[in-house]
């Protein structure tokens, strides 16, 4: 349920009605919109229809709306204007295509400072590097932890660039917090429902991986955890579902893209990195993810993917960055784009 504020409505009108929400054991989560204010009501509202009925003569109230979605909070009923997300001198969500690149997993501080200098130079305004990495076998490389954190913080004070890494588990969530500007979490992690509340109450920016089985609404059921704890830093990332096909490693989920920006507010990054698992199609991927509407690209990038620790056969090199990032900028110039000066960052709207 949603509900509507009148425009005039006043400071104490607002917290009466919240007040109002909590006597029936339900949570207002307020929108404060420039044209309008919304309240979104949590709870199993509709088998109350008591409570629409009190809301409607509350004072300030012009409009009660029910939403039949299981999500509440990441939908567009909710927040009709779109999310942004502010991480240093960048904003994701505004129009802005945003490249986020960097390895797979740091290695060392010599391959992720190449890597960030290279990145940064061909026009990616995040840096990206998994210091925890997830792994199906527990055999294969695990990440640096900690010692991996403090080396993308080195790159961060080198080049600038904010940093992107994931999270994996709840008691590492104040520790990644500590180092890094946004946290990742992973496709396998996805309904993890302990580290989304986690990363739901910490004050920093969040990127919400797509499942690798999950459906749309089951994706935005768990960006609501993040959303219902307080934390509305989030946007979401299509990485690639799981389908019949064995070509590539997953099937990227363009369409994705636009139906995320139909339902929902949240900004929608793509990753055609682990959406194909091959080099020679992250191009194309990320091409056919700017041209959807994606508000911004993952990629990753090794200086020898042959000698990568981690989803070499995915990463590509510098110099194949460098011409996808051409490559971006002549889509973005075809579609009508406007292509920013600054390091390259390319302008969507
Ligand atoms: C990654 O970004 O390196 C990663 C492990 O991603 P995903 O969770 O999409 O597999
Ligand atoms: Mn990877």
């Amino acid at each position: 349920m949603i509900i509507v504020m009148k425009s005039s409505c006043t400071d104490t009108e607002i917290e009466n009605v919240l007040k109002r929400l909590e006597e029936f054991h339900l949570k207002g989560h307020l929108s404060r919109g420039v044209e309008r204010t919304v309240i979104g009501v949590v709870g199993e509202v509709a088998k109350q229809p008591e409570v629409a009925q009190m809301l409607e003569r509350l004072e300030g109230v012009e409009d009660i709306i029910p939403i039949g979605k299981p999500y509440k909070l990441s939908s567009r009923e909710f927040q009709p204007y779109e999310t942004t997300v502010r991480v240093g001198d960048v904003t994701i969500g505004n129009g802005e295509l945003v490249i986020m690149a960097g390895p797979c997993a740091v290695e060392s501080e010599t391959q992720t400072l190449d890597s960030a200098r290279a990145v940064k130079a061909a026009g990616a305004t995040i840096f990206r590097g998994g210091a925890f990495k997830p792994s199906t076998s527990p055999y294969s490389f695990r990440g640096l932890g900690e010692d991996g954190l403090k080396i993308l913080a080195a790159a961060r004070a080198e080049t600038g660039l904010p940093i992107i890494t994931e999270v994996l588990s709840p008691r590492d969530v104040e520790t990644v917090a500590r180092y890094s500007d946004i946290l990742q979490v992973g496709t396998r992690n996805m309904q993890n429902f302990a580290l989304l509340d986690e990363v739901g109450q910490v004050n920093k920016p969040v990127m919400l991986k797509r499942g690798m089985s999950a459906t749309i609404q089951e994706w935005l059921l768990s960006a609501e955890y993040i959303l219902s704890q307080g934390n509305r830093q989030l946007m979401l990332c299509e990485r690639g579902i799981r389908t019949f096909e064995t070509y590539t490693r997953n099937t990227m989920d363009i369409s994705a893209i636009p139906v995320i920006h139909k339902v929902s507010h949240l900004p929608i990054i793509a990753d055609p990195s682990h959406g194909t698992g091959k080099w020679y199609l992250v191009t194309p991927l990320a091409l056919a993810a700017v041209a959807a509407g994606a508000d911004g690209l993952i990629i990753e990038v090794h200086p020898t993917p042959d000698y990568a620790l981690k989803d070499g056969a995915q990463s590509l090199t510098f110099d194949n960055f460098g011409r996808l990032m051409a490559q971006v900028h002549a889509l973005a110039l075809a579609l009508g784009h406007k292509v920013a000066s600054s390091e390259g960052q390319v302008t969507k709207k």
